[in-house]
């Protein structure tokens, strides 16, 4: 069986480095096995749509290796890759849930909904759709049609059922069927959810193997629910945990720090050192070696030895190895990112800077304050100078006679160093 991974991102804002983790073990996992590693854009939640997020994710997924075999703007055979391109593709499976009386109708309003909602968290139970729609005749539903009184469509889940799935980390996961809502599938605004959508592209897609943060658990049973009903084989499904933050209890959070992978690259880290920081957020080779280039990185990656425990992002392991790689490169492949972060060094000026610099560079967004002194004027207080009494006049003869010394260095290197190297 050909292994067919996807990274599915919402662009409701810039890539997680959570996320760029997720994707560099879907990655490996499909192209370990000659597989294919696929990008979908999962754009059905309009409010929340960040413009560019899309293009900024694309671009980040290269930045870093992650080649992707089929996507939106390389296309493929089971495209397009953008779920608001594909809304006459999900209008057939919707009514297909419909006719066979496994999704039906909703007209509450919104104020209902609310309503029952607060009900029901008074009550101290799980807030959940009570089902008025479910008992509306034919008739009623095509009257409340033609009158034009919106509606969204709801999956009917199954009564006192457990759900179960496999996941490749955690083992049989269940659910009880009750607990779980009658999730909407179709909106008032005709999109369809994530929920429905998701289920239909990695099933068109043809996707082996979903994996996902750990927080997508809970959705997983109403996903298994939806390829019951439609009679498809689904996915294997492997949730990946959530990065801690190392300051704070809890995810990593961008109110403590950098969390985007693009943020990233703009303070200087190398994609090189991140994707191999991040391959060992979660899994581990089975050996004690640590470092790994992307491509020994997918020979070696095994799903056995993924972890459960959560992770933390040690951003002081990321400096590590973010230095390390700075020394891997030669004077010329660092070249670039010297200019990129120093862009007002002439060549010449870099290539003085760079050998002297790169073997204690942590970051390159490091290097402007390094070197500051050597492109801006430094303040200082003048009254330093007079300090025990010395007089201002003094003062200037001091400087200027640091001035020769300072001007005649390379001359006062051969005339009082060189001879002691002898
Ligand atoms: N669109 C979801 C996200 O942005 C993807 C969830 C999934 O992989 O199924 O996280």
């Amino acid at each position: 069986m050909t292994i067919r991974t996807r990274m599915a991102p919402s662009p409701t804002g810039d890539l997680h480095i959570g996320s760029l983790r997720t994707a560099l073990y879907a990655y490996a996992s499909a192209k370990q096995n000659n597989g294919q590693f696929i990008v979908r854009i999962e754009d059905t939640d309009q409010k929340r749509l960040v413009v560019g997020a899309a293009d900024r994710t694309l671009q980040v997924f290269k930045d870093f290796g992650l080649v992707y075999d089929e996507g939106p703007d390389v296309g493929g055979d089971y495209g397009p890759y953008v779920q608001t391109q594909r809304f006459n593709i999900y209008q057939k499976y919707i009514k297909e849930l419909l006719d066979k009386g496994l999704a039906y109708y909703c007209f509450c309003t919104e104020e209902r909904l609310v309503e029952m909602r607060n009900i029901q968290k008074a009550a101290k139970k799980i807030p959940k759709y009570d089902r008025k729609c479910l008992s509306l005749t034919k008739a009623e539903i095509n009257a409340n049609l033609e009158k034009g009184i919106p509606y969204v469509v709801r999956l009917k889940v199954p009564d006192n059922e457990t759900i179960v799935f496999n996941d490749t980390i955690r083992g049989e996961i269940k659910f009880n069927s009750n607990d779980i809502d009658d999730q909407v599938l179709i909106k008032s605004n005709g999109i369809p959810t994530y929920h429905f959508a998701v289920v239909i592209d990695d099933h068109l897609m043809k996707i082996t193997q979903v994996m996902r943060g750990e927080e997508w658990i809970s959705s997983t049973p109403k996903q298994i629910i939806l390829y019951r009903y439609f009679g498809w084989e689904a996915p294997e499904f492997c949730h990946l945990t959530v990065l801690l933050d190392p300051t704070h209890p809890g995810k990593m959070s961008k109110r403590f720090g950098t969390v985007f992978a693009q943020q990233f690259i703009d303070e200087g880290y190398l994609p090189t050192a991140m994707n191999n920081f991040l391959m060992l957020l979660g899994w581990n080779p089975g050996t004690d070696r640590e470092l790994f280039t992307l491509d020994e990185f997918v020979k070696e990656f095994n799903l056995k030895h993924l972890h459960v425990k959560q992770p933390v992002f040690d951003r002081k392991k990321l400096d590590y190895f973010n230095g390390l790689y700075i020394r891997k490169m030669t004077d010329d492949q660092l070249l670039p990112y010297f200019k990129k972060f120093l862009p007002q060094a002439t060549d010449d000026q870099l290539a003085t800077l760079i050998p002297i610099l790169k073997d204690r560079l942590v970051k390159f967004s490091d290097l402007k304050e390094q070197v500051k002194f050597l492109f801006e004027d430094i303040a200082y207080d003048k009254n330093l100078l007079l300090k025990k009494g010395t007089s201002p006049e003094i003062a200037v003869q001091m400087l200027e006679a640091a001035k020769k010394v300072i001007t005649d260095f390379t001359d006062l290197q051969n005339k009082f160093i060189s001879p002691y190297l002898c």
